[in-house]
């Protein structure tokens, strides 16, 4: 049976926790175009943590969400609530050094925008000797995914400039909530070369690369091929837990 640590009792997390993984999933709250909601990422990342929970029931735990995350670059368009870098590594650090020192932890979050503090926050948390996996979806994972069952995804070459709220997470989201989904207003932003938006968004936000806060093409998106997605983040998750599971209880 899944298990939740916010329904727990003191009691019972007690006993679970010294032999299951604590698992805090890490969404944003974050534009998303024109057609996408500002939960989009705590959506998908929420989806692939439960896929986890689900297959590993009996070796993980569920933390709460955390909703909010690094998203400073997007903070010109309304509705973005985000915290600096430092902020949130600081925050992920203190969080896991609450926890029992020898508690198992990972770390998943679907925004690329917390990549950067995870790992940071992964390297502190490793050279104080705790057990941290810190799980980010990444172009090979779909790829991976995409060789392994032969999938049909003849897009792989949209990946690369698909970062926000393009054709990638259009899908999922008309996959997991398609009434979230404002497909008429969906059009695309900015398809330049992603290392220089990345670079240029650093100094100048969302506001200097693209006006309406889409990097990528939602044109073609589609539920089937959210579901695609999804199971191959899954996959590549659940397999990453895998590893870390058998070291930290060998
Ligand atoms: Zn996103």
């Amino acid at each position: 049976m899944t298990a939740q640590l916010a329904q727990m009792t003191a009691r019972d997390a007690k006993s679970s926790l010294s032999n299951r993984v604590l698992v805090i999933p890490l969404g944003s709250t974050e534009q998303h175009g024109p057609h996408l909601p500002l939960a989009t990422d705590t959506t998908i990342t929420s989806k692939i943590t439960q896929s986890l929970i689900d297959l590993r029931p009996s070796q993980t735990i569920l933390a709460p969400m955390i909703p909010f995350g690094c998203s400073g670059e997007h903070s010109a368009i309304a509705g973005t609530l985000s915290v600096s870098t430092q902020a949130l590594v600081l925050y992920l650090v203190e969080l896991v050094r609450s926890c029992e020192f020898n508690q198992a932890i990972a770390i998943v979050s679907a925004h690329g925008g917390n990549a950067l503090p995870i790992l940071n926050a992964h390297r502190i948390l490793e050279g104080e000797g705790r057990e941290v996996m810190a799980w980010i979806p990444t172009v090979d994972a779909l790829i991976n995914a995409a060789e392994r069952h032969q999938a049909p995804l003849s897009f792989r070459g949209l990946w690369q400039p698909d970062l926000h709220a393009g054709r990638t997470e259009t899908s999922i989201m008309l996959a997991l909530d398609p009434s979230s989904v404002n497909l008429q207003a969906a059009r695309a932003g900015s398809l330049e070369d992603p290392v220089k938006l990345i670079e240029m968004m650093k100094t100048g936000g969302i506001e200097s690369v693209s006006k309406n806060g889409v990097i990528g093409d939602p044109t073609g998106s589609s539920a089937e091929e959210g579901l695609l997605i999804l199971s191959a983040f899954a996959e590549d998750l659940i397999s990453n837990f895998d590893k870390f599971y058998k070291k930290v209880t060998s």
